[in-house]
This record gives C-alpha cells, structure tokens and sequence, in this order.
C-alpha cells in the first residue's frame, strides 16, 4: 500500500541529483515533491504541512556530510521524520501490575472495533494471557450476538448481560467477573456509531471512568484516509485515548492515516488489521514502515 507513496517520493529525490549539496534553494522543488507525495497518499494536510516544514528545516540545518550525496541526505532526513511522526519501534499493550489490565475498545460503527477485539484477544491468548471480552453495546443486539460468536470461534469468554442493561454496569461487572476469576486481561467492546455524537462520547467517558482503563485503543479504519485525523483528534479530546489499532490496512487504502493518528495524538498506533479474519492482526511498526516507503 505505501509503494505508491514510495513512487512519488522517488520524483523527490530526483530534483536532488546531481548537486553538490542541499541548500535552501535547491530543496524547494524536492519539499514539493514530498508535500505532493504525502497529500496524495490521503495525509491530513495539517500533518503534511508540519511535515515538510520539519523536513526544510532540518535539511536546511543540516551539515553537509563529505561523501554523501545531497539526495541521499534528504531521504535520510526524511526517513527521520517519518520515524518522529509514527513512533520509532513498536508500542506494547499497556500491562497492569495487578491484573486483570483493562483494554477499552472505541471507534465508530463499522471500522471493525468488534473484530479487532477479538483479534487482540486471540493474539494475548497466544502469549499465554488469559482473556474476557465485555459486550457493551446493548444499542445493536447483533453485536453481542457477533462476539459471542467469535468468543467461540477462539475459546474466550465474553461477559454480557443483554441489551436491556447499562452498558456503565455491564463494563463494570465484567471487570469484576475478570478480577474474580484471576483473569488476565479484559477487553471492553464499545458501541460505536455512525458518526460521533455527544450521546456516544459521553457513554464512552463515563465507561472510562468507571472501569479505568490501563489502554484506551481507538479503532480507526484506514480506508478513511483524511478523516482518520479528525476522528482521532475528537476522540482524544474527549476521551483520551492511549493508542489505535488501524484496521483494513489489507484494503487499497493509500496508507495516510498511518501518519496522521500518531502526529494528530502524540499516541502510537499499536496494531494494525490486515484482513477479516481473527488471525488478521499484526503489531505495528513503524520502523520498517518508514523503511518500506523510501525503499
Ligand atoms: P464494528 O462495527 O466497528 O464493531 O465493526 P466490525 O468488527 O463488525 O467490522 C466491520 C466489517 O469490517 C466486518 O465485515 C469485518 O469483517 C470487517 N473488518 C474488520 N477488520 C478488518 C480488516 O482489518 N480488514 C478487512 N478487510 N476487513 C475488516
């Protein structure tokens, strides 16, 4: 997803060649070229914009170093930044010392929070950390009905108590079944819905309060490209999140919204979702990411 990306930033690295050293002029054309690349890739432009203006700074700062080809500094400078816009290596899953650690799942309806519930379930399983998964979205029946559905398809509990109670109580509960059972981790599924309204948050804050989660994991889909940093940016300020899991990251999306959360949140994305299945998660690194995109 991010070769297209990796493409238009060769054209960058292109209007370096052939000088003899970066200069305030001559990486004009080369800052063009990463704006353009970074804009067409779905970025937020705000996080473009405090992108380049990094980059000309630092390039403009930066010493020329004998042997090294102007281009190739640009792109090394540019890798830095890619790197300080998404996090340098994996962030873990916050881990409590007194379990049960409490994981509070958000997003909007339909990014695939139910999924990557039990996504992060099956991969903590894995590990050898015992898991509950907490349905509190009364507001769809079918979305208790569907985790219970993938609690058996993975041998993890879920605690549910129908779609007449609270969803405050049912979090509450299940946090207290989880520490009484000598439970691992709990994971809190959340109703979303279509767009955010004051209704939502106010439910998901007051969850927060009650349960105190040790993780607040935004679920962003990244096919939303731009958007992805709106919905990061409300999500945060009303509730705080700690970190996201972007999903469909095995769709076309053009990957933007990998740059955006951390750079709009300051909170690393953890996880990303590369397919429908419950397999589908993989730990997120950025890294090897910013590697992958200068090639
Ligand atoms: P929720 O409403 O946020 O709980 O979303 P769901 O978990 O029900 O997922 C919505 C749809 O997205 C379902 O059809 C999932 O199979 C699909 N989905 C979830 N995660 C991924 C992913 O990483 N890749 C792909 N391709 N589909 C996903």
């Amino acid at each position: 997803m991010f070769d297209a990306l990796a493409e238009r930033l060769e054209d960058a690295w292109k209007k370096l060649r052939g000088q003899d050293k970066i200069s305030q002029a001559n990486i004009q054309d080369a800052l063009k070229e990463v704006r353009r690349a970074l804009l067409a890739a779905d970025v937020n432009l705000q996080v473009v914009k405090a992108f380049v203006k990094e980059v000309e700074t630092k390039a403009t700062g930066a010493e020329v170093i004998s042997g090294v080809r102007p281009d190739q500094q640009f792109i090394k400078i540019v890798h830095d930044e890619l790197v300080d816009v998404m996090g340098e290596t994996n962030a873990p899953l916050a881990e409590a010392d007194n379990p049960p650690t409490i994981i509070l799942m958000a997003g909007l309806q339909g990014t695939g929070k139910t999924t990557a519930t039990a996504k992060l379930a099956l991969f903590l399983q894995k590990q050898k950390r015992s898991c509950l998964m907490v349905a509190t979205d009364v507001y769809r029946p079918a979305a208790i009905d569907q985790l219970i559905t993938l609690g058996k398809q993975i041998k993890v509990p879920v605690f549910e108590m129908g779609s007449d109670a609270n969803p405050v109580e049912i979090a509450r509960q299940g946090v207290a079944q989880a520490t009484e059972q000598g439970i691992d981790t709990v994971i809190v599924d959340t109703a979303g819905r279509l767009q955010i309204d004051a209704d939502m948050m106010g439910e998901l804050a007051q969850i927060k309060k009650a349960v105190q989660p040790h993780d607040t994991l935004l679920v962003v889909d990244a096919m939303t490209g731009q958007e992805a940093a709106n919905l990061t940016r409300t999500f945060h300020e009303e509730i705080g999140i700690t970190g996201a899991i972007l999903t469909k990251m095995d769709g076309d999306s053009r990957g933007g919204a990998a740059l955006s959360v951390r750079s709009i949140s300051g909170k690393p994305i953890k996880f990303v979702g590369v397919g429908e299945k419950v397999e589908a998660l993989q730990p997120f690194y950025p890294d090897r990411i910013a590697s992958r995109i200068l090639g």
